[in-house]
């Protein structure tokens, strides 16, 4: 199916009429044909948003309105539901229970609660603080808001990115990943049903180190925000420079995943199961780094494995597969790659580790893998595999888990598994990650601010919290006197009256 592009309200064709294929990473069809959009068609995107920003309605909507405009979308994309969340499922190679169960249900709720969240917009202000003049605090949309997404989750990552920028007021220019464009331009659809005006939002399709590069650079924007790898994070931080634009940038991760000796190992394993093998790993908040105490490693290990060898591997339009293909045959490459690589490191593969030819000739599977006898100056202890690999990591105290935990260049999620309540709270005041779970591991709402720190970049998705992202506070002076010449002029010109 071909699809366009959204510029200025109108569906497109890319300036050149050039296109790229979508293909599904199960069976290798081709899902659509989308616009590789170049510069030029991110410049006109630009153009569209900052006319909708400087002249058009959107910005200018008490914030009930928008909300408005956010209640319908996102009960259009309820009615949908179904079928983008299988377009979603095809395309990404997630499972259909992944997509229709917990990432279409929670971008629909991300839109509901933006609806409301946006009309809580608040400055302070100090009031008459000279005594002469009072003081209004505004915050204001920053303008023009280039918003670039990842591959992994498609339609939430969009939701996540252009839900809080639209409702304060901000007018967007998104570009999906290119691996997965197909559901964000469903979302542009079901926005344009719900009365957005023309421009408010624009999507374009193409490669980014093209039309990403453009967003990062072009003066008319005002803020790029990145979800996407680290290096994609720097390569933005130095394009936004030369015009001096916000960055607002959600990168990798490398999560620990704790296990100290009183914990409840039951639960640990199940939590290991889904912290570690969600969306097949490729989730940056995925618990990627088993790091077990020693006297309960071997326990762990063993009813892990136990776990491991019944995950269903599978078509992911199926109800019952719990682990689809990745999303791209590039990206399996990636993963068995880093398979091999902790092999001839010295870990040991202790489950996993193969890309299921025999079983699926044409799909980009890897079996999930467990790797035991890690330590965490090894590269799959260090880099972001992305797939569906966990790292087993041995540890005696407090001290040393604590350190090995934040031993990574990342700093975005993690998660501590004890029953002792002095344990829990000391690990996580002490672990240097953005999202910390107790004795569980992934749980996010649209309440709650997602973000990381170090390398894993800064500013927060979700929340009240993005909004501050999104907005500027601009301070406004109102001199209440109406004298012609007020008692400190003096300072700068003539003498005191
Ligand atoms: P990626 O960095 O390769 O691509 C992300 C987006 O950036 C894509 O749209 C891509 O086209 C664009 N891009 C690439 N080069 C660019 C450039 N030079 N200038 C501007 N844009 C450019 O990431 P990915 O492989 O699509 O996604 C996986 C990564 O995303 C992982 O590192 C993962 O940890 C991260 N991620 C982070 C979060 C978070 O909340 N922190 C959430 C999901 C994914």
């Amino acid at each position: 199916m071909d699809r366009k592009m959204w510029i200025g309200g109108e569906w497109v064709s890319a300036e050149t009429e050039a296109t790229f294929p979508v293909t599904s990473p199960f069976d290798g069809t081709t899902l659509a044909t989308v616009p590789k959009g170049a510069r030029g068609d991110a410049r006109r995107a630009i153009d569209a948003a900052r006319h909708a920003f400087d002249r058009g309605p959107w910005p200018k909507l008490p914030p009930r309105a928008r909300g408005e405009v956010f209640l319908k979308a996102a009960a259009l994309l309820q009615s949908r539901l179904p079928a983008v969340a299988e377009l979603e499922s095809r395309n990404q190679g997630k499972t259909i229970k992944q997509a229709a169960d917990a990432d279409l249900p929670f971008s629909i709720d991300n839109l509901v609660f933006y609806a409301g969240a946006g009309r809580t917009l608040e400055a302070r202000s100090p009031g008459e603080f000279t005594g002469d003049g009072t003081t209004i605090f505004r915050r204001e949309p920053v303008g023009v808001v280039a918003s670039i997404t990842p591959w992994n989750y498609p339609i939430m990552m969009a939701v996540w990115k252009v839900a809080p920028a639209l409702v304060v007021g901000n007018t967007v220019v998104l570009k999906p990943a290119s691996w997965t464009p197909i559901t964000s331009l469903e979302l542009g659809k079901v926005f344009e049903e719900a009365g957005l005006p023309a421009g408010a939002l624009n999507i374009v399709t193409g490669p980014g180190g093209e039309v990403g590069d453009e967003l990062s650079r072009n003066p008319k924007v005002d803020l790029v925000s990145l979800t996407g790898d680290t290096a994609t994070g720097r390569k933005i931080m130095e394009a936004a420079s030369g015009s001096v634009k916000r960055t607002q940038l959600e990168l990798g991760g490398k999560a620990p995943f704790v296990v100290f000796e009183d914990a409840n190992l039951a639960a640990a394993v199940e939590g290991a199961m889904v912290g570690g093998f969600v969306n097949g790993g490729q989730d940056c908040t995925a618990a990627t780094r088993l790091i077990l105490h020693r006297n309960v490693r071997e326990r762990f290990l063993r009813e892990l494995l136990a776990r491991v060898k019944t995950v269903r591997m599978g078509d992911p339009l199926s109800r019952s597969t719990d682990l689809g293909p990745l999303v791209h045959a590039t990206q399996q490459q990636h993963v068995l790659e880093f398979v091999e690589k902790g092999q001839s490191e010295g870990a040991k593969l202790v489950a996993g580790g193969g890309d299921a030819h025999a079983q699926f000739p044409k799909g980009a599977f890897v079996t999930p893998t467990v790797f035991d006898g890690v330590t965490p100056d090894m590269a799959i202890a260090q880099k972001e595999i992305f797939g569906p690999v966990l790292d087993v990591i041995e540890f005696s105290t407090f001290d040393e888990a604590i350190e090995i935990a934040n031993g990574v260049e990342y700093g975005l999620a993690g998660s501590v598994w004890t029953n002792d309540l002095r344990t829990a709270v000391k690990a996580a005041n002490a672990l240097r990650f953005g999202d910390v779970w107790v004795n569980d591991h992934l749980p996010l709402g649209s309440e709650t601010p997602h973000g990381g720190v170090k390398q894993s970049g800064f500013g927060k998705d979700l929340g009240t919290d993005s909004l501050n992202d999104y907005t500027w506070v601009k301070n406004i002076y109102i001199d209440l006197t109406g004298q012609v010449r007020k008692g400190w002029h003096y300072t700068t010109y003539g003498d005191p009256g």
